[in-house]
């Protein structure tokens, strides 16, 4: 007797577009069926197989038994008195992400997570200090946005909720490279979310040989999270400087907006009471940004739990912007958004990973063994 295995379904929110026509070609089915099939994932926000009725009847069944759209479950919902809103979503049994949306008048931001906590453990960073837990595959970063369109009433009825998409929730997303680009390319693929280039922001902590990978391979919108001019104390606030430090960061953001004449990156700058505020450090700022296209942005920080650390007075802020504006560089302050509900920057923390970790110490073995 023959015994044939099923495999587990494919998760299509993880393919892009040539993932799919080859994941239909395995399967006898032509090319033009990817283009059907991502119309209506994308652009119709269809999830049920047997709603496409554009397919023939047994391609349908076909994907309700090896396909599916599998969506992570929603834990918790907040809505702040500005109008963000945060969701904790659950990414497998015992882990939970964030993810922000920050409507505006001209468009509606999500702010995406890439890893379940991260590792790179910079000191003023709730997320950080949570420790990392595991990469989000594709289907798990493509998700996010899926979901938020659906979950969110349309801006103009052309126009769905998400129009910019940031990675600035849990994780280095640079760190999470391979998973990370086929998400990138169905938020830019016209047959996908259909998001320009420029919508779409990656931010890093500054891992420099992934910035020159990004440059050629998907070239979006870039952020770095710099937060110090010098390396002694870059070292300290972000400790991933020990091995790229600030020279060859802003060498590798000058090669990557050379690809792309029309571009500048974006500096975050988080503003650290007495820490990175300085006069002194706002000219040193200047001098890393030498000749290249930057605007900048100074995050007031964020604070949490158990920090060290303060934010700066608004004062200072003013004071340090004047500085960096006076240089020729666009500088803001970035508004605090979702505060009340710690939906800002940096407050990202998965609750409920928090707790589990805490019970992991005692009970290890179990959870692995019921993993
Ligand atoms: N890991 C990536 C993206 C996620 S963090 C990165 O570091 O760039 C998004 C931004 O929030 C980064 O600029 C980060 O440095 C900043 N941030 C982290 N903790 C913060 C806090 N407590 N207050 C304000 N900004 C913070
Ligand atoms: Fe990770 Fe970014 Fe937080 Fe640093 S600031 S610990 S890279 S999420």
């Amino acid at each position: 007797m023959v015994v044939t295995r099923r495999s587990a379904p494919t998760n299509l929110l993880g393919l892009d577009s040539a993932g799919l026509q080859a994941w239909f070609a395995e399967r006898g089915e032509p090319a033009f069926r990817t283009r059907q099939l991502m119309s209506w994932l994308y652009r119709r926000g269809e999830c049920d197989f047997s709603a496409m009725t554009d397919l023939a009847k047994t391609l349908r069944e076909r994907l309700q038994a090896e396909a599916e759209v599998a969506l992570p479950r929603i834990m918790r919902d907040e809505c702040a008195a500005d109008g963000t809103r945060k969701w904790l979503l659950a990414t497998g049994a015992n882990t939970g992400i964030e993810m922000v949306y920050i409507p505006e008048s001209e468009r509606g931001t999500l702010c995406v997570s890439s890893q379940v906590g991260c590792a790179m453990d910079c000191a003023f960073c709730a997320t950080g200090a949570q420790g990392f837990n595991r990469n989000l595959d594709t289907a798990e970063i493509v998700a996010q946005v899926w979901l938020a369109n659906r979950l969110l009433p349309p801006r103009a009825s052309d126009r769905p909720a998400v129009s910019n998409v940031v990675f600035m929730g849990m994780g280095e997303p640079l760190a999470n490279y391979r998973n990370l680009i086929p998400a990138l390319r169905l938020l830019t693929d016209p047959l996908g979310f259909g998001l320009s280039r420029r919508r779409v922001t990656v931010s890093t902590s500054g891992l420099v040989p992934a910035i020159d990978r990004l440059a050629v391979e998907c070239n979006v919108a870039l952020a770095i999270s710099l937060h110090a001019p010098e390396d002694k104390l870059r070292d300290e606030l972000v400790p991933i400087n020990r091995r790229y430090p600030i020279a060859e960061l802003m060498a590798a953001c000058r090669r990557y907006v050379g690809r792309n004449p029309h571009r500048h990156v974006t500096v975050e700058y988080v503003m650290l009471d007495g820490v990175n505020d300085s006069d002194h450090h706002a000219r040193q700022l200047v001098r890393c940004l030498e000749g290249l296209g930057a605007k900048v942005n100074l995050i007031p920080f964020n604070p949490f739990p158990q920090t060290r650390f303060g934010t700066s007075p608004q004062a200072r802020i003013d004071r340090f912007r004047d500085i960096v504006l006076r240089a020729g560089y666009m500088t803001v302050t970035r508004r605090t958004r979702g505060e009340d509900i710690g939906a800002a920057c940096g407050q990202l923390a998965g609750k409920v990973q928090n707790r589990v970790r805490h019970r992991l110490g005692a009970r290890m073995r179990s959870i692995e063994v019921n993993a």
